[in-house]
């Protein structure tokens, strides 16, 4: 789950890290003009709320000035003007991708003399199981091209463990900075890593960290993802969630226990089970397709559940064509044949569809399909299957 740039930082604030006074609204932003005159400027920075990056970069879709989602100002008649314009306004960067995201929130903050811009970052390193910081002196722009371009430029440090934690020296030439900034970084880190434990964080990403004219680090953006296995044991953290951010068939799908992952491709695919799942998309793209979805009807897969996933997939406008794999162990094809055929009934679902079933009351399922007097296609083999529904899709 990831969380709104504001809300990471009341957080980072509260384990002691050094973030600006700011203010956030949530669509009125009537008291704002009472507000500003507790926020020290000029200038302030009026920041966009999305999640996604590049929000500085980014431009408005119905653009009322030639700057981005991150706007600094130096009048302070102007701060509540462009707030008001960017509320509700679509916001494109390079993660949203053209059809941008609605601004619902957006951050007020004082402003910063920046001297310098640091990137950091602490991730969960799956290779090595340990939480892994990867620092940079190339901060404020995009990272994924800092490693490509000057790879050198990034630092990752492994911890063997998170409580008093030390920085080698030789940051200080790396970095560039002075013994107190290595200690005051020291400090940083160790309040981050306990951040990041008590929270139970999968990232945290500091992008830029600066450096202030007065030569002390404060925390200029953040973002924090959560890992959704540890949620549970932070109630208070899982109000965080917007659900305007949310995709509205992930959502749909997860109040009926599936797993549903929206994909940019045209084929969509029912599965019961998370590998059959995983080789049913392989083997789409082996015979050159995409999947529009990844949706696991799970292992107690019924009729209401199949009707739901036809009606999740059925709203997503790529679809050119279905796949539905299913091995019975304990649920029986002929119970999910049975529902297929309603559901493509009660629904009046038009694209093409092929079935293929392996395993319990795998045969009678097949008769099923076969009887209907609807365009259903039973295929047996998993490769032909396969080559089929790709064909149906491009044709
Ligand atoms: P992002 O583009 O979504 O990563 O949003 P950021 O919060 O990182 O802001 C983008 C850039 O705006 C930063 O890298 C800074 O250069 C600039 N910026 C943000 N806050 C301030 C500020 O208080 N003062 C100044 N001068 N620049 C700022
Ligand atoms: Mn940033």
């Amino acid at each position: 789950m990831n969380i709104h740039e504001y809300q990471a930082k009341e957080i980072l604030k509260n384990f002691g890290l050094p973030v600006l006074q700011g203010k956030s609204y949530s669509k009125n932003l009537d008291t704002l003009h009472a507000d500003i005159e507790d926020l020290n400027g000029p200038p302030w920075v009026v920041k966009s709320q999305i999640h996604a990056g590049g929000r500085g970069a980014g431009h408005f879709k119905n653009s009322f000035n030639d700057k981005g989602g991150v706007q600094v100002v130096f009048e302070k008649k102007d701060v509540p003007s462009i707030a008001q314009l960017m509320m509700g306004n679509v916001l494109v960067t390079k993660q949203t991708g053209e059809a941008g995201k609605i601004v619902n929130h957006i951050f007020i903050e004082e402003g910063c003399d920046i001297d310098r811009e640091f990137y950091l970052s602490l991730l969960v390193d799956r290779n090595s199981s340990k939480i892994m910081m990867m620092i940079s002196s190339a901060g404020g722009m995009d990272i994924e091209e800092v490693a490509v371009t000057n790879p050198e430029q990034i630092i990752n440090i492994h911890f063997t463990t998170y409580k008093d934690v030390s920085l080698d020296e030789s940051l200080l030439t790396k970095l560039d900075i002075t013994k107190n900034q290595l200690d005051d970084l020291t400090s940083i880190i160790n309040k981050l890593l306990n951040t990041f434990t008590s929270i139970d964080a999968s990232t945290i990403e500091i992008n830029p960290l600066v450096l202030n004219k007065q030569g002390g680090f404060v925390v200029l953006d953040a973002k924090i993802s959560l890992d959704d296995n540890a949620l549970f044991r932070h109630p208070e953290l899982l109000e965080l969630k917007d659900l305007t951010e949310e995709d509205p068939l992930e959502l749909q799908a997860a109040e009926h226990d599936m797993n549903y992952v929206k994909l940019d491709g045209s084929i969509g695919c029912m599965v019961n089970g998370a590998g059959l799942a995983m080789a049913t998309m392989d083997i789409i793209k082996q015979f050159g397709e995409e999947p529009a979805n990844f949706l696991d009807l799970g292992g107690t897969a019924n009729k209401d559940r199949v009707i739901m996933g036809f009606k999740i997939i059925q709203s997503d406008p790529n679809v050119k064509s279905i796949l539905i794999n299913i091995f019975g162990g304990i649920i029986h094809c002929d119970m999910i044949a049975n529902g297929i055929v309603e559901a493509v009934k009660e629904l009046d679902f038009k694209l093409p569809l092929v079935v293929r079933f392996q395993g319990t009351n795998s045969s009678e399922g097949r008769d099923v399909i076969n009887n209907s007097d609807l365009r259903l296609i039973s295929i047996d083999d998993f490769t032909e299957a396969a080559k089929k529904v790709v064909d149906l899709a491009k044709g």
